[in-house]
């Protein structure tokens, strides 16, 4: 007994043993089946991470026409691409250095189309210039898009992005991007100002809802430091929006309220909520009396090219200036003084062949303001109504004999001795306050035409609306320039 029970216990414990040998051999195997199918999940894993990088930076490289295809395609197709414009049609023009690509479509007036083609051209002309030549193996991409839409008030809305990306060794960066906005009137085609279209609140609508947005979008560490600046309804805020079927977008450029790397963001606001503060009709002109104003003026003219590019900025730009024409110069450009006057501008007279006036006797003077006077009314159908003395010399008795308000300046570009485009700019610039200016330009140089090209869109962006002399002394005097009265500064 003893022993069978033994035997038994010695069988069970053999069996246990090797039941639990057997358990072991097979939990050993499991773990190492578990192990190896781990392993193979974290092998998967890595290619999935590296084949993610790797298409993320490789494919976004853009050094054959095929990979910049697919770059500037995966650009548009990501929201950050501010523009709505998924059913125009882009074109591509690859070179290893430099590619170019555009989305547009040509469903728009043909001033819209001249504007955004000349901007593109020349844009794409300055970044080339500027980043080619420079001594690296970097390939760049600059990726256009353009939106247009109309308002029912009768505005041609447009946007024009750009994107320029750098490529070194599989590392492509964004080296900047900015969104331009301009308006132009449906019947005229002139550019207009902000307030054209928008009533004088819309600042505080837009204030209203873009600050809440930003705070709730974004956390506080994505937030540049002081970005409330650019969301108050003050300033240059708020002058760069596009229209877009029901909606209102702003924009704010970068480096303002994000950080630069994010580029330029905006803001989409129903026209709903701004309800109140969109025109149901454009107005064709208009000057608000309480926003600050600055008077242009070109002296010298009609010039031949360069006047008609200072007028063609002027009118993309919906400003206007004041020409003060010489007599004899008039027959050269008589088409410039006809155009002057179509978009606004005011036109006066800068006497006949610029003769020192204080050396003229009272009835040369008066016969040179006629014989002016006739051979402007001849060309433009306009009779000028205020005057510039010739280099600015003046006495009592000239201001008397020109028998019309006389003007001067506040602001001398010397344009005429720099011919320098941003010496030009920067003497407007410069000014911390330029209500009330007069700024004093020539129009028969290139270098101004230039300038003008800088300026006008400056002072647009900064809130300043251009107006002309009658309506600067008109505005912040109460009544029009008086006969035989010098104007110089305007307060
Ligand atoms: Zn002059």
């Amino acid at each position: 007994m003893n022993f069978e029970l033994d035997e038994k216990m010695n069988k069970g414990v053999d069996e246990a043993k090797r039941n639990y040998i057997d358990r072991d051999a097979r939990r050993r195997k499991k773990r190492k089946i578990k192990k190896i199918i781990a392993l193979a999940v974290l092998a998967i894993i890595a290619c999935l991470i590296a084949l993610v990088v790797y298409n993320y930076f490789a494919g976004r490289a853009f050094r054959t026409e095929k990979q910049f295809k697919e770059f500037a395609d995966r650009v548009y197709s990501r929201e950050t691409q501010q523009l709505d414009n998924d059913d125009a049609a882009v074109s591509y023009t690859f070179d290893k250095d430099f590619s170019v690509a555009s989305r547009m479509d040509d469903n728009c007036t043909e001033e819209i189309k001249n504007y955004r083609n000349s901007r593109i051209e020349s844009v794409t002309n300055y970044f080339r210039n500027q980043y080619l030549n420079s001594d690296n193996d970097m390939s760049y991409a600059l990726i256009w898009d353009v939106y247009q839409d109309k308002t029912d008030s009768g505005a041609d809305s447009i946007a024009i992005s750009y994107r320029l990306y750098g490529e070194n060794s599989d590392e492509v960066c964004l080296i900047t991007n900015n969104i331009e906005t301009h308006l132009y009137s449906s019947k005229t085609g002139r550019g207009l100002q902000p307030l054209q279209v928008l009533n004088t609140n819309y600042k505080y609508k837009a204030a209203e809802y873009a600050e809440n947005y930003f705070k709730n979008k974004y956390d506080d560490e994505k937030l540049k430091p002081g970005w409330e600046e650019f969301t108050k309804p003050e300033g240059s805020n708020y002058n760069k929006f596009y229209f877009s079927g029901d909606n209102i977008i702003f924009i704010f450029d970068e480096d303002t309220v994000l950080d630069k790397e994010e580029g330029a963001v905006s803001v989409s606001i129903a026209s709903r909520f701004m309800e109140q503060a969109v025109r149901s009709q454009i107005l064709e002109r208009y000057i608000n009396p309480q926003a600050p104003m600055v008077a242009i003026t070109y002296d010298d003219g009609p010039g031949g090219e360069s006047e008609e590019r200072i007028l063609k900025c002027l009118q993309d730009n919906g400003s206007v200036a004041t020409f003060f024409y010489l007599g004899n110069r008039v027959h050269t450009n008589p088409d410039a003084l006809k155009k002057a006057d179509e978009i606004g501008c005011q036109i006066g007279s800068h006497l006949w062949n610029h003769d020192l006036l204080t050396k003229l006797k009272d009835k040369e003077i008066r016969k040179q303001v006629k014989k002016t006077g006739d051979a402007i009314e001849k060309a433009c159908g306009v009779r000028p109504d205020v005057a510039r003395p010739p280099y600015g010399a003046y006495d009592t008795r000239v201001i008397d004999a020109i028998g019309m308000p006389s003007f001067l300046w506040t602001i001398d570009t010397l344009d005429w001795k720099t011919r320098n485009p941003k010496a030009i700019f920067k003497s407007v610039k410069k000014s911390k306050n330029l209500d009330g200016s007069v700024i004093l330009m020539h129009s028969i140089y290139n270098e101004t035409a230039d300038a003008t090209e800088l300026i006008v869109p400056w002072l647009r962006e900064h809130g300043y609306q251009t107006v002309t002399l009658n309506e600067l002394v008109e505005y912040k005097t109460g009544s029009l320039p008086q006969k035989g009265v010098l104007y110089r500064k305007i307060k």
